[in-house]
């Protein structure tokens, strides 16, 4: 069972708090992928749990272990970072093997071992290469191979896919997901780039300042963010925020006050006696609509094409906004189109404290 448990895990550097104290239950064989802005202490809480770094305070478990006081090479964690440091005077098969031999294993263990994880990678034609022979994406797959053979309880990724190109980017992801699913082992993955998080992860967990703003399935993640820094973060292009203000029974853009907000009725009692808050709507549920009821109009004035879908940029009560349409409708520039935004689409956050009101 490689099960881990952060209880209230603080880490300070001289008198910065980066980690103020956190709670993390991850289960075992989940595949998590903590996400974050730069800063945020990610690669510090993956350190943690390596063993690289000692906590300020708080409890690890790995199963049913505590393990604050066994050092990192005890762990039976292996880690993958963002420079994968490979041995450039080892072949690819030597950099497999050498912590098997270190660990005294035979030489028919480690020969299984080691084609078993290049097989799995797809790196058998490469194993009596030299790592500068080989392209970035293969040179990662070997860093994951000297992580597998080692059949560790604990993966750790450190953003591992930072130095590749985006095409790349995209193939290795899908590699690691698929591998996740083979190896069935607890993995953690840190980046900054929610796209890898939406897509890799079982579950997510999105970091600020050292502290989890959400836990939850991607889905869940996107569909309810907790706040408003989740929804701001989790999606591309990211959420259009716009500060609202009730007007007699309803509410009003605050940057266009005879324009009224589409708050949905069902939303209106978890409001309360709230004056102002902030409504959110993603790019992708503007829907675009003609002289339907609650019709926002707008003049397009930028449209970029992606090729299945359309960018169009244009102003909303005074914010910039995008939204994203089907191309077919093929927007131009300075042209007039008319949005609604379905109700159950529509986001609201308290203008104090960022929270989701739901
Ligand atoms: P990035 O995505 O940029 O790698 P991150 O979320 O992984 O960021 P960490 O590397 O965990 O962030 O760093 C969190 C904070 O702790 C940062 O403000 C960083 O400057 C600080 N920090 C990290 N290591 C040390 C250290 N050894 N001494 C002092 N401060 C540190």
């Amino acid at each position: 069972m490689a099960s881990i448990t952060i209880r209230n895990i603080a880490k300070k550097f001289g008198e910065f708090t980066i980690i103020p104290g956190l709670d993390l239950e991850i289960a075992d064989e989940e595949f998590i992928v903590f996400v974050g802005p730069s800063g945020c202490g990610k690669s510090t809480l993956l350190r943690i749990i390596a063993g690289l770094e000692p906590s300020t305070s708080g409890e690890l478990f790995i199963g049913e272990t505590k393990v604050n006081d066994v050092p990192a090479a005890k762990r039976d964690i292996a880690m993958v970072f963002q420079d994968y440091a490979l041995y450039p005077h080892m072949t690819v098969y030597d950099n497999m093997a050498f912590a098997l031999e270190l660990r005294g294993m035979t030489r028919a263990e480690i020969d299984q071992r080691v084609r078993r994880a290049a097989s799995l990678l797809h790196i058998e034609p490469f194993l009596e290469r030299k790592p500068k022979a080989l392209s970035g994406g293969q040179r990662q797959r070997v860093a994951m191979g000297r992580a597998i053979v080692r059949d560790p309880k604990v993966f750790l990724f450190d953003e591992p896919l930072s130095n590749l190109d985006a095409k790349l980017r995209g193939q290795v992801r899908t590699e690691i997901k698929a591998l996740s699913q083979e190896l069935k082992t607890t993995m953690i993955f840190v980046t900054h780039d929610q796209v890898e998080a939406m897509t890799m992860a079982d579950r997510i967990v999105v970091l600020k300042g050292g502290e989890i703003q959400q836990f939850g399935r991607p889905e869940e993640v996107y569909e309810t963010p907790a706040n408003q820094f989740v929804a701001g973060f989790i999606g591309s292009p990211a959420m259009n925020f716009f500060n609202i203000r009730r007007a007699g029974e309803g509410f009003v853009f605050e940057g266009a006050p005879h324009l009224a907000a589409p708050v949905p009725e069902a939303l209106k009692p978890a409001l309360g006696d709230r004056s102002e808050a902030v409504l959110g709507i993603r790019p992708e549920h503007f829907l675009p609509s003609e002289g339907a009821v609650g019709v926002l109009s707008v003049t397009i004035d930028l449209v970029e094409p992606l090729g299945s879908d359309t960018l169009t940029h244009f102003d909303l009560a005074g914010v910039r906004t995008v939204a994203r349409v089907n191309p077919e409708l093929r927007p131009r520039a300075g042209e007039r189109l008319g949005f609604v935004a379905p109700a159950g689409k529509v986001h609201l956050f308290d203008r104090t404290d960022g929270r989701a009101i739901r």
